[in-house]
């Protein structure tokens, strides 16, 4: 099968269309309070945009592969921070986005005829790019076992086919953070059964505390052979637009995802790769917690706003900035004369009654969901979420 016919069954991104749908509302003149779009609504660190405005001319060319040296010694310390194992330069790839990591990732571990199971509700680009790879993503509903997978139900699912998991921890959409129990169990029995851990952790910097970040790899440290981790500067430093993230992992990955790299995008781009090299040093760190100050009071706000709404529970978030929002009761009932069949009209609805824009849960696999993105300012989240406990107030 070509590339052609594999992209002819994977739909394009759900999340960039409900994006891109509120945004055509915005510039029409409909006033929507959007509560789609998976990103911070600030700039980025003032550091990063000083470095970004100094950088010399001679920036321009080609960078190694894998990343400037200097960049990939900064995300190593932090991996041996996070996760307590040594990590060197070697070990990271920097790639456009966690997005091509995840791609790169899929193509060199997994092909035709594979089995990777993914805990669901999951953020549809996983399953979309291990499609890609020619392998089959295997869904693991988790969404009765308060959102957290156990090698109980990962057992069920596998067979002598499955070659490895895709972990996200803190999680999109749920926002729930993996305790390190879990992790731990997770990569132990990884372990026994010789499958590959695909830990993406770009919502890593976002967690609310209490809460605790866990890497499989901090757990469980026989893992290190066998856990490729993912991240990001996207979500941490509001810089989604600019496409830099990275990948780290043993030599056989890191050899394959280097290949693969020189023949898609060279590197990833120069200038934004010195620009960000202070953020990864960990210049802007108060930027970080910063961001996670505002969105747990944002959370607050909305769990005041959304009380009472009829039909709707939640599960609280433990980090990121989303709000998972569980619907299925809605589901065939109506509001006014339209019934609300499946989660796609409820969205639909929202946007079109509420002018407030969400993401449909069954672009997670998880039909009767809805996905906020708590990034507006507080008056516009008091006002989307009145309108939207207004709306829910009129299903009948
Ligand atoms: N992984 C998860 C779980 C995400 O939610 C996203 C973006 O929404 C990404 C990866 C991609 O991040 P990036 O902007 O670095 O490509």
């Amino acid at each position: 099968m070509n590339l052609a016919a594999r992209t002819g069954t994977i739909a394009a991104s759900p999340t960039s269309g409900s994006r891109n749908r509120a945004r055509a509302l915005a510039r029409s003149g409909v006033q929507v309070i959007n509560l789609a779009a998976g990103e911070l609504d600030r700039l980025p660190p003032e550091i990063v945009l000083d470095a970004l405005r100094a950088l010399p001319g001679d920036v321009n060319r080609y960078t190694d592969t894998a990343g400037i040296p200097e960049l990939r010694k900064a995300i190593a310390r932090q991996m041996m921070a996070r996760t307590g194992s040594d990590c060197a330069s070697e070990d990271i790839v920097v790639t456009s986005g966690a997005k091509q990591a995840l791609f790169l990732t899929a193509m060199a571990l997994f092909g035709s005829g594979d089995e990777v199971l993914v805990p669901s509700p999951a953020w549809g680009t996983l399953s979309a790019q291990i499609a890609l790879s020619g392998a089959h993503a295997v869904p693991v509903d988790v969404s009765a076992s308060r959102f957290l997978p156990d090698i109980s139900q990962l057992e069920r699912h596998r067979t002598a086919a499955t070659r490895g998991l895709l972990l996200n921890s803190p999680n999109n959409p749920t926002g729930i953070v993996y305790p390190g129990h879990v992790i731990e169990q997770i990569a132990r029995w990884a372990g026994e059964h010789d499958l590959w851990i695909v830990f993406d952790e770009c919502y890593a910097d976002l967690v609310f505390p209490p809460n605790v970040h866990y890497h499989p790899v901090q757990v469980w440290p026989e893992s290190v052979t066998r856990v490729v981790t993912v991240g990001s500067f996207s979500k941490s430093f509001a810089v989604t637009g600019w496409r830099v993230g990275w990948l780290a992992g043993p030599p056989q990955l890191i050899r394959a995802a280097k290949a693969l790299q020189s023949h898609l995008t060279s590197n990833a781009p120069s200038v934004l790769q010195h620009a960000l090299l202070p953020a990864a040093q960990g210049a802007a760190d108060e930027f970080v917690a910063d961001s996670v100050r505002v969105q747990h009071a944002r959370l607050a706000v909305a769990e005041q706003e959304l009380a009472g709404t009829p039909h709707v529970r939640w599960q609280r978030p433990d980090g990121t900035f989303y709000l998972w929002l569980d619907c299925r009761e809605v589901l065939g009932r109506a509001h006014g004369a339209v019934r609300l069949g499946n989660d796609l009209v409820l969205s639909d609805q929202l946007l079109e009654k509420a002018q407030v824009a969400c993401v449909a849960g069954s672009a997670f696999g998880a039909p009767g969901f809805l996905r906020l993105s708590l990034t507006v300012g507080e008056s516009h989240l008091r006002k989307g979420l009145s309108d939207l406990k207004e709306f829910f107030s009129h299903v009948e």
